[in-house]
């Protein structure tokens, strides 16, 4: 980009020193200061023009809040603090100076509320479409980390709000969880967590294969969010339907032996010795089958 040691400078001047990082970004690597307590938890995550946002369609910032909150959200399902994240962004030729400040700004948007410093990055540009990279780095803070393998046959499953229907702008705006994780963590034994990006019925996959465990998911309880009866109303696919296979809900799916209904879980069935995934209604008991969600916008 032109406009490169510009945009450097005027990113350094965005991000002065702190306690957690002594030194600001403007050197090779980043200098983070860390806790010996702490255990570091890292990921990586990446969104792509026409796979996980339309520029077409969608701001900078939006695109750029949406690039920071997956990893936010990440942070959430393995209930750790978010502390510090690196950037890589591949930009259009012609983006001009204007449009990366606006990414930029997205993402602190969303890191800035949990103290998360964007302490690096890198970008360049090219002929190719927008491409955005987010590494983060998350501290336990006192809590264990929560891994997709603890559930055992009796817990109960829950999520922590309404599903479906992302696709009607919700997946470009969306809250991470990260806090609630954490008071649910402190004050319960969660034994599984996962955060609902895939959709309901593949996250449960992940959960119930790791685990080595089945569920059964009371239709009836699945909260259904007011978008996924406006889809169902426009596709004619059942709101529930959208409910259990879009993805992009960003909520939590957690198991647990406590009762977590007065702390923001929401019970939607069981686990299962029985290792496989299943759908109660009123009248019968099936296979929970995956509608699929193929990232389309
Ligand atoms: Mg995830």
């Amino acid at each position: 980009m032109p406009n490169e040691f510009d945009f450097i400078a005027w990113i350094r001047a965005q991000s002065p020193a702190t306690a957690a990082v002594p030194i600001p970004p403007g050197d090779d690597l980043a200098v983070l200061k860390w806790d010996p307590a702490d255990l570091l938890l890292v990921g990586i995550d990446q969104v792509l023009d026409g796979v996980h946002f339309d520029s077409q369609l969608h701001s900078p910032r939006d695109i750029g809040l949406k690039a920071m909150n997956r990893n936010l959200s990440d942070c959430a399902a393995m209930a750790c603090l978010p502390a510090a994240a690196v950037v890589s962004v591949a930009l259009p030729k012609g983006s001009g100076v204007d449009y990366p400040r606006e990414l930029y700004k997205g993402l602190r948007t969303a890191a800035d509320p949990f103290d998360c410093a964007i302490v690096g990055g890198d970008t360049a540009s090219w002929s190719g479409k927008l491409a955005m990279s987010v590494t983060i780095l998350g501290r336990s803070a006192g809590i264990a980390p929560v891994t997709r393998s603890g559930a055992r046959p009796g817990d109960t499953l829950y999520v922590t709000g309404p599903l479906g229907g992302s696709l009607l702008g919700r997946h470009m705006r969306f809250s991470p969880r990260v806090t609630l994780a954490r008071e649910l963590a402190s004050r319960a034994r969660i034994t599984a967590m996962i955060d609902l990006s895939d959709g309901l019925a593949r996250d449960l996959g992940h959960i119930c294969k790791e685990s080595g465990v089945g569920a059964i998911v009371d239709a009836d309880r699945v909260p259904i969010h007011d978008d996924a009866r406006t889809l169902a109303g426009r596709d004619k696919i059942g709101p529930l339907t959208h409910a259990l296979g879009d993805g992009e809900d960003y909520e939590l799916l957690l198991t647990s032996p406590e009762d977590l209904s007065r702390c923001g879980g929401i019970p939607i069935g069981t686990i299962t010795a029985d290792q496989k995934i299943q759908l109660r209604t009123t009248t019968r008991l099936a296979p929970l089958t995956v509608r699929g969600w193929e990232h389309s916008l």
